[in-house]
C-alpha cells in the first residue's frame, strides 16, 4: 500500500548523498580517533573536517561546537553547564518548549534548587518579550531557554530580540534551534547567543546525531567524563560515521536552502489550500499556515467529527503518517503539552500535524487530501 511521510517534524529520511558520504566511513574508516597511528589520524581528520564544515555553514569558530547524540543530549548539556559552570541560579523558560528542555529544567530545579519560571506567551503563540524583560529586570543570574521554532505549532521567536535582552540583563541564552538548524540560515558571528542545539535527523542526517554549540566566551566542563574527548567536554569514542553525515547534511541542507524552501513553502501551501476548500470549519492552530510560521510544519485543528479521536489511526489505514497529540485509552485526543499549554487544545476538535521535506511531492499532498476528507467526511 502507498505510504505518504508527512512527519518530518518528527524525523526526515537520510539523503542519498549523505549515505553516500557516510558508507566509505563506516566501511573503511576504523581507527579510533584518539590513536596517534596513522589510522587513528585519519578518523581524528575527518571530524574535525566536519566540524570546520559545520562552524563555516553557521559562521563561528570550530571550537565551538560540541558534537553529541542529538537534540536531546545537546539540550541537557546547555542547561546543566548553564547552572554548574556558568552560575545560574534560575532559569527561564516556557511550558511550549520540548521535553528534553522541559525535563532538563526540572532537574536542575530538584538537583541544584534552581529558580524555575515560565514566560508568558502572547495571543499568537510569541514570546511576550515585555513580560521576559520584566523577569529579566530583577532575580539572580539566569538562564533564558527559548526555542527558535515550536516542534508542534511552528511559531518562531525573535532570537534577536531574545538575545539582546538576555545581553542587557546579563542572562545567559539558550535556543533549542532543532526545528530551524538546516532550513533557516544562522549567523552567529552577528547574532550573540550562548548555547544552540542541533540534531542532524531533522534536516535528512542521520540519527544518534547532533552538535551543541556553545560561545567560546563561556567556560564549560565536563558532564560526561572518561577519556577527554571534544576537548574534554565529552567522553566517548566519537561516533565518526555520524559526525560525517551531520556534516554532510549540513551541507545539503545549506547548499540548496533557498530551492528547498521554496518547494516546502509550495507544498505547504498546497496541503493548506486544500483543506480550506475541502474541509469546512478547519483552522490552523497558532496561524500555522501564515508565511511567518516554521514553512516546514501546518497544525491543523479539524471540525468537530465523530472521527477526531481515531484521526490519527485512520489516516495511518489511509496510508498518511502524520502526528498528533498523545491518545489516551478511550481513543479520544488528549492533547499535546504544547497546544494546552498556549490554549489551542479544543477536545471537540483533533489537531494533527503534517509535516513535510523537500522530498514531499504535490501527488503525495494530493493523496493525504483525498485520505483526510474521506476521514473527516462531512458528517450527515
Ligand atoms: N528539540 C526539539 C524542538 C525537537 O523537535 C526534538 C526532536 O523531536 C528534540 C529537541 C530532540 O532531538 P533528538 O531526537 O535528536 O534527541
Amino acid at each position: 500500500m502507498k505510504q505518504i511521510y508527512l512527519d518530518n517534524a518528527a524525523t526526515t529520511p537520510l539523503a542519498p548523498e549523505v549515505a553516500e558520504a557516510m558508507l566509505p566511513v563506516l566501511r573503511d574508516v576504523y581507527g579510533n580517533p584518539s590513536s596517534s597511528h596513522a589510522t587513528g589520524r585519519k578518523a581524528k581528520a575527518l571530524i574535525e573536517t566536519s566540524r570546520r564544515d559545520i562552524a563555516r555553514r553557521l559562521g563561528c569558530e570550530p571550537k565551538s561546537i560540541i558534537f553529541t547524540s542529538g537534540g536531546t543530549e545537546a539540550d541537557n548539556l546547555a542547561l546543566r553547564t548553564a547552572v554548574k559552570d556558568l552560575g545560574c541560579d534560575r532559569i527561564i523558560t516556557s511550558p511550549a518548549e520540548h521535553s528534553a528542555v522541559i525535563a532538563s529544567a526540572e532537574k536542575m530545579s530538584t538537583l541544584f534548587g534552581v529558580e524555575l519560571v515560565h514566560v508568558k506567551h502572547l495571543e499568537d503563540a510569541s514570546v511576550d518579550l515585555a513580560h521576559l524583560e520584566e523577569l529579566l529586570s530583577s532575580g539572580p543570574r539566569t538562564l533564558v531557554s527559548l526555542m527558535h521554532a515550536n516542534n508542534e505549532i511552528g511559531v518562531i521567536q525573535p532570537l534577536d530580540k531574545i538575545s539582546e535582552l538576555c545581553k542587557n540583563y546579563d542572562a545567559v541564552f539558550h535556543s533549542d534551534t532543532v526545528q530551524t538548524m538546516g532550513h533557516y540560515p544562522f549567523s552567529l558571528d552577528s547574532l550573540e547567543i550562548d548555547y544552540l542545539t542541533c540534531s542532524a535527523h531533522k534536516f535528512h542526517g542521520p540519527k544518534g546525531t547532533g552538535f551543541l554549540y556553545a560561545h567560546p566566551k563561556n567556560k564549560i566542563r565536563s558532564q560526561i567524563v572518561g577519556g577527554g574527548q571534544e576537548r574534554g567536554l565529552r567522553s566517548g569514542t566519537e561516533n565518526l560515521h555520524g559526525i560525517v553525515g551531520l556534516a554532510a547534511a549540513i551541507n545539503l541542507a545549506y547548499g540548496n536552502i533557498e530551492a528547498h524552501e521554496k518547494h516546502v513553502r509550495s507544498i505547504k501551501k498546497r496541503m493548506a489550500d486544500g483543506l480550506r476548500e475541502r474541509i469546512p470549519g478547519v483552522s490552523f492552530n497558532a496561524n500555522s499556515d501564515c508565511e511567518s510560521r516554521l514553512y516546514t510544519v501546518l497544525n491543523v485543528k479539524f471540525p468537530p467529527h465523530p472521527n477526531s479521536g481515531m484521526a490519527l489511526f485512520l489516516l495511518d489505514l489511509e496510508g498518511v503518517a502524520c502526528s498528533g497529540g498523545s491518545a489516551c485509552s478511550s481513543g479520544a485526543t488528549k492533547g499535546s503539552h504544547v497546544l494546552n499549554s498556549l490554549g489551542f487544545h479544543d477536545p471537540e476538535r483533533a489537531s494533527l500535524r503534517f509535516s513535510f521535506s523537500h522530498y514531499t511531492t504535490e501527488e503525495e499532498i494530493d493523496f493525504a487530501l483525498d485520505a483526510v476528507s474521506k476521514v473527516f467526511d462531512p458528517v450527515k
